[in-house]
This record gives C-alpha cells, structure tokens and sequence, in this order.
C-alpha cells in the first residue's frame, strides 16, 4: 500500500455536500499492462475531509479516452474522481409525490437512483 499522505485532492465530500479538499491517508494504484491495447489507471484512496474530517474512499481514474486539450494544443490527461459512498446527487426527489400510483413512484425512484448513480447515458 501505497502512503501519499501529504497528497490533497478535490473531491464531493457527502458529509459537506460540497466539493471540498480531501488529504489522501492511503492509497494504492492498479494499470493496464504494458501490451494491452488500452492504457488505463486507477488509484484507490481513502481521504479525509479537509473542513469536517469525515472519511471517504476515492478513485481516481485515468485513460487515454479522456484527453483535453489547452489553447496551446498541449494534451492533457482528465481525471475522473468519484467517492462511496455518495456522489453528489444529479436529480434530488420530488417530495410528496404519494398521490402518484405506486408503478409509476417505482419507475420514477428506479430512475432517479439510475441518474444519480451515473448508470444512464443519454
Ligand atoms: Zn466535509
């Protein structure tokens, strides 16, 4: 295990609902191999909340499909972070919706979970 604890990311904290800054305590990184087709990495941190102190485990994903970039044309790897285990909500539930029939409360929960999970694509 890798110990990157002087390492600070921003990330969703759950407990803030707000991006926050997190110190990294531990962490470790798996790849893609040398000949694979596909280059890949992802690094697997558990962090601590900068402002509440609350714990989260963090990824932190690289591959070559996410390239920007700058004015300059220089490329630049983006890295996806996503927290467990809340992510910042993309849809918050409708309050009373208990006059809806049950089937269609069922479908719209379904869908706002899949949302929120990141699950859908459109
Ligand atoms: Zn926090």
């Amino acid at each position: 295990m890798e110990n990157n604890y002087k390492k600070i990311i921003e990330c969703f904290c759950h407990k803030c609902g707000h991006n926050t800054k997190h110190r990294i305590l531990f962490s470790i990184t798996k790849h893609s191999e040398d000949n694979d087709d596909f280059w890949w990495s992802t690094e697997y941190c558990i962090a601590e909340c900068c402002g509440c102190g609350s714990i989260t485990f963090v990824t932190l994903s690289n591959d070559e499909s996410n390239i920007d970039y700058n004015d300059d044309g220089t490329a630049e790897f983006v890295t996806k972070y996503k927290t467990y285990p809340y992510q910042k909500l993309i849809a918050k539930e409708v309050d009373d919706i208990w006059t809806v029939p049950s089937k269609i409360w069922k479908v719209y929960r379904e869908t706002l979970r899949a949302l929120n999970d990141e699950c859908a694509s459109f």
